[in-house]
C-alpha cells in the first residue's frame, strides 16, 4: 500500500498572509519577522513535523503545497523558514509546491480550481504512485469551496478534507458568514483528529458512491 499524500494550502492555512506588503518585501529580516509572527505553528508542529518524519518510512508518500498565491519568492521564504523551524534544512519540506502560475494549472484564472486531478498531475511529475488517490489524500485548506472537497466526499472520504478553522467569521457576498481560517496570534480550532488517526493507522480503502440527492445538491450549490 502506498503512503499518505498531504496537501497544504498556504494563505490562512499555513500562514496568515493578510498583511500583503510582506509578500513583495525583499528585505529578508522584515519578511522573516513577519513569517515568525504569522506562521500557524499548531499545524506545523502537530501535522507537518510528524509527516516529515513518516515520509522517511514511506508511511507518508508526499507532502505538497497547493496554493493560489503566486509570489514565488515569498513562498520559498516560508518553506525555508519552516525547514529551519523544524530543524530539517537538509531536505525539502514540500516535495512539490504548486503555485497559481504553475504550468499544469489554468493560468488564465485568478483562482484556479483545486482538484484531485492537480494532485495526480503533481505525483506523476515527481514520480510517485497515484492509485487509491482519494483514500490516501488529506487536504488542509481554510476554504470550503474547492472542488477537491467534494471529490473527496463523493469518493467516500469526507473527513480527508481538513477545514482550517479559526475563531473568526467574516461576511462574504454570496456566501454569508464564512470562517476566516487561520489568523496570526489567534488559536487554531481545526479538528485534526482524522489526519492524526491516519498518521498512526493503516489506510482504509472504502469506496462509496454518492446518492443522486447528494450529488445534485452540491452541484447546484457550486
Ligand atoms: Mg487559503
Amino acid at each position: 500500500m502506498e503512503g499518505l499524500v498531504l496537501v497544504f494550502d498556504l494563505d490562512s492555512t499555513l500562514i496568515d498572509s493578510s498583511d500583503i506588503i510582506f509578500q513583495i518585501n525583499t528585505k529578508w529580516a522584515a519578511v522573516e519577522s513577519y513569517i515568525a509572527r504569522s506562521l500557524n505553528t499548531t499545524l506545523v508542529d502537530k501535522i507537518l513535523r510528524p509527516a516529515i518524519q513518516l515520509r522517511k518510512s514511506g508511511k507518508v508518500s508526499a507532502i505538497l503545497m497547493l496554493t493560489n498565491n503566486m509570489v514565488d519568492i515569498y513562498v520559498d521564504c516560508i518553506e525555508y523558514y519552516i525547514a529551519r523551524y523544524l530543524g530539517c534544512l537538509s531536505e525539502r519540506v514540500f516535495d512539490y509546491m504548486m503555485l497559481r502560475q504553475d504550468p499544469m494549472r489554468d493560468s488564465r484564472l485568478i483562482n484556479p480550481p483545486k482538484r484531485l486531478k492537480d494532485i495526480q498531475n503533481i505525483l506523476e511529475k515527481i514520480g510517485k504512485p497515484t492509485e487509491n488517490l482519494a483514500a490516501r489524500t488529506f487536504v488542509f485548506d481554510d476554504s470550503p469551496y474547492h472542488i477537491i472537497k467534494n471529490e473527496l466526499k463523493y469518493a467516500g472520504y469526507p473527513s480527508n478534507y481538513i477545514q482550517i478553522t479559526g475563531p473568526t467569521n467574516v461576511y462574504m457576498r454570496g456566501y454569508g458568514f464564512v470562517n476566516r481560517g487561520y489568523m496570526a496570534g489567534r488559536p487554531d480550532l481545526t479538528n485534526y483528529n482524522p489526519i492524526l488517526m491516519a498518521l498512526t493507522n493503516t489506510i482504509e480503502i472504502r469506496p462509496r458512491i454518492p446518492t443522486i440527492t447528494e450529488y445534485y445538491k452540491d452541484i447546484i450549490s457550486i
